[in-house]
């Protein structure tokens, strides 16, 4: 028999992907599948879609405050995407890391890359895993992009672009999972983390 002893350094669950993928539907539901994981609630400078709320979905920050937060190298990572700026705040991972929870963490192409660098180059000391999600066809892609209704016609199209050239890093990453139904993706990313768990739980 195997004697485990408590996680030390928390676990990263680094959830990517193109726009309108289904990162944050996923993600939701992922986090009402397993009560146990906790989310880190990123800041960007983009305006509240109807429905969210300030500290739930975003911290809703100005552009001043969020270029005070970069000075203040309060950001983990931090890059602009589609026009708005978007960051991981350090104090959202930190403790929770330190207590050897497991933080999910939804960032686009460009913060998961920078997590990356900061798990492998040692700067951040926690286990990490890298999820990929994919939609199951570029014309799924395209219908969810514009049934969210939440950007126009041309925003959209851009994103879609983008999308189509964020789908070739995927490699890069230690799991692709295809966001068919909801439901199964955010099942499969919590068989995911508990894989990750058992791997990654320090004897
Ligand atoms: P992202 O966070 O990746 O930008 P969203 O979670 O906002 O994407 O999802 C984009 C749109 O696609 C939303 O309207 C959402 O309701 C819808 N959606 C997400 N996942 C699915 C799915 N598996 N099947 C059908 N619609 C989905
Ligand atoms: P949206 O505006 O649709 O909520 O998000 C746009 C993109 O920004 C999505 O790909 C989302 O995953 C990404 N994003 C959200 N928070 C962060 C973050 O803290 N850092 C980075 N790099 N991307 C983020």
């Amino acid at each position: 028999m195997t004697k485990k002893t408590k996680r030390k350094h928390g676990l990263l669950v680094v959830v990517s992907g193109p726009s309108g993928v289904g990162k944050s539907t996923v993600v939701r539901r992922l986090l009402k599948l397993n009560k146990e994981l906790r989310l880190s609630v990123s800041a960007t400078t983009r305006p509240p879609r109807p429905g969210e709320t300030h500290g739930e979905h975003y911290y809703f920050i100005t552009q001043a405050e969020f270029d005070k937060k970069v000075k203040k190298h309060e950001f983990l990572e931090w890059a602009k995407v589609h026009g708005y700026y978007y960051g991981t705040l350090v104090d959202e991972l930190k403790d929770q890391l330190a207590k050897g929870k497991v933080l999910v963490c939804e960032v686009d192409v460009q913060g998961a890359a920078a997590l990356k660098q900061l798990v492998e180059s040692g700067k951040m000391s926690a286990a990490a895993v890298f999820i990929f999600l994919i939609p199951p066809s570029v014309d799924i892609l395209a219908f969810r992009l514009k049934k969210r209704k939440t950007e126009e016609e041309e925003v959209v199209n851009y994103r879609l672009r983008a999308a189509i050239a964020e789908l070739q890093v995927m490699e890069k990453y230690d799991y692709i999972v295809v966001n068919d139904k909801v439901e199964s993706a955010a099942e499969k990313i919590k068989a995911i983390i508990n894989v990750e768990k058992e791997r990654t739980l320090l004897n």
